[in-house]
């Protein structure tokens, strides 16, 4: 009998930042791998402003230098603006068993540079052109030494008791060729094509946000900007629409990404009824829309749709998910390709063990599930603090005794801790304005996350 080696180590289904950083670090330790990309790069995509996290999966990949020199802009700090009004303009005087004196703004924004992180050198990270960023990332992981396949769509994944079989095609009408590799890593973003094919995706029972984004050119950013550097910040701004939310992201100096989040039911169903929807929803913050109408819209409307969701299982015998194909939480602290970057930088270790000792079993890889979990509780729970109570994290990011372990969390240190102290505290008080009717803040309760935390500790 001819006994045949497997074509690859390692297999990873798409080139995204999960999977051009997997590939990086595999090839950086000199594992035989190879990326499966659908597309043919550059392609655009969501998800353009990045946490200050994502600089050590850059410092470990030698990929700070080309960060630079693409010029992307750097993003020092972060700003959250509300109207003066709703939840904005009560007397917010003793609100807490403690006594505290609660004076929330309608501004607040957070430096980076406040907060020292073990193995972040800078003080900034990025806000990227996704087109551009991918690409240069799938390219570097070339460079590296992994074998990158564009145009390349993978169907299945035979599993059996020998290597894994990946099927794929060149294009639609391509004839069905398979590879096979010790093990797979599944990276297919939100097409969670390992998470489909073995029924393991679970349907986020709390957030149901839908998204409609362009890129503007000419917007003036200084319309927000308290101080000059506020310039490259990113802006969350809060509308009077319950759960409904506006990113303003520098993509370069002149342009500037816009999006508008909000809830299904919000959402209209035709392409011209969202048009429409995103200009009220602008023109519920009249000093944005004014400045945005002055702006030239670059492209046609986007939309993304209902996509929070979690799976059962992130690991396996023989594969793993990182990035959103294994788990998706809503963007309001611009986490994700810092988690698919992550998750490539915890989940490496792992493989590159479990070659050497010729063991995929799904223990292999327990300490990056476990990691990976951790993080994406925390998020979670974080975010739906911020949905009940969006009064709550402004109050914290503006009290001296919180502000840095809210920048903790911001700056995307969500993994070591499995109970963060400040998030402890932010429940707590979350809590107790529930119960209490009088509480000054009960009204701003926001109905969507009522039940998240029962979830988080589910999923
Ligand atoms: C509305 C919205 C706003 C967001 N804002 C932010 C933000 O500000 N900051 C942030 O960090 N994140 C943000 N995100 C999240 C961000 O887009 C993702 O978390 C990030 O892109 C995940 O990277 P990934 O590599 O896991 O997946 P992707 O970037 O989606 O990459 C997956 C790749 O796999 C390929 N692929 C899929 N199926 C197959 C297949 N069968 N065969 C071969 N290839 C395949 C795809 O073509 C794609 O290139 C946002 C998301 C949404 C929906």
């Amino acid at each position: 009998m001819v006994l045949t080696k497997p074509d690859f180590d390692v297999a990873i289904i798409g080139g995204g930042p999960a999977g051009g950083s997997m590939g990086a670090y595999l090839a950086k330790a000199g594992v035989n791998c190879v990326v499966l990309e659908r597309e043919l790069f550059p392609r655009p995509h969501v998800g353009e402003s990045l946490v200050p996290s994502a600089m050590r999966v850059f410092r470990d990949l030698d990929f700070i230098d080309q960060m630079e020199e693409a010029k992307f802009p750097h993003k020092f700090g972060a700003a959250w603006t509300a109207e003066d009004r709703g939840a904005y303009d009560m007397d917010f005087k003793g609100g807490f068993k403690d006594g505290d004196t609660l004076a929330p703004e309608s501004h607040v924004d957070i430096r980076f540079n406040e907060r020292l992180q073990d193995g972040v050198d800078r003080e900034y990270t990025y806000h990227v052109d996704r087109a551009k960023f991918d690409l240069m990332l799938l390219q570097h992981a070339n460079k590296l030494g992994a074998a990158v396949y564009e145009g390349v769509k993978v169907g299945h994944v035979d599993f059996g008791p020998k290597e894994p079989v990946v099927r794929f095609k060149m294009g639609q009408n391509g004839k069905e060729m398979g590879l096979t590799a010790k093990m797979v890593i599944d990276a297919s973003g939100r097409n969670t094509l390992l998470g489909n094919q073995l029924k393991l995706k679970i349907k986020d029972p709390v957030f149901d946000q839908y998204a409609i984004h362009t890129w503007f050119d000419n917007y003036d950013r200084k319309v927000f900007s308290k101080k000059d550097e506020h310039r490259d910040f990113i802006f969350i701004h809060f509308l009077p629409i319950s759960n409904t939310w506006i990113w303003q992201i520098p993509i370069t100096d002149a342009v500037t990404s816009i999006g508008v989040v909000t809830q299904k039911k919000n959402f209209a169903k035709s392409k011209q009824e969202r048009e429409e929807f995103f200009w009220n929803a602008v023109g519920t913050r009249p000093a944005l829309r004014d400045a945005l109408q002055k702006a030239d819209r670059m492209h046609a409307f986007k939309d993304e749709g209902d996509y929070s969701y979690a799976m059962k299982q992130v690991t396996g015998d023989r594969w793993m998910m990182v990035g959103d194909a294994g788990r998706f939480v809503d963007p309001i602290f611009s986490t994700g390709v810092s988690i698919a970057l992550n998750s490539s930088r915890f989940a490496h270790n792992n493989v590159i063990a479990a070659l050497e000792k010729n063991d995929f079993s799904r223990e292999s890889f327990s300490e990056f599930e476990n990691k990976i979990r951790r993080g994406t509780k925390n998020w979670y729970e974080f975010i739906s603090v911020y949905y009940r109570l969006n009064v709550l994290f402004t109050y914290f990011v503006g009290d001296p005794r919180y502000r840095l372990d809210v920048l903790k969390l911001l700056q995307g240190d969500v993994y070591d801790d499995a109970a963060p102290p400040v998030l402890e505290k932010m429940k707590k008080m979350v809590s107790e304005v529930e119960q209490n009717e009088k509480h000054p803040w009960h009204k701003s309760l926001g109905d969507m996350t009522v039940d998240a935390f029962k979830h988080a500790a589910s999923i």
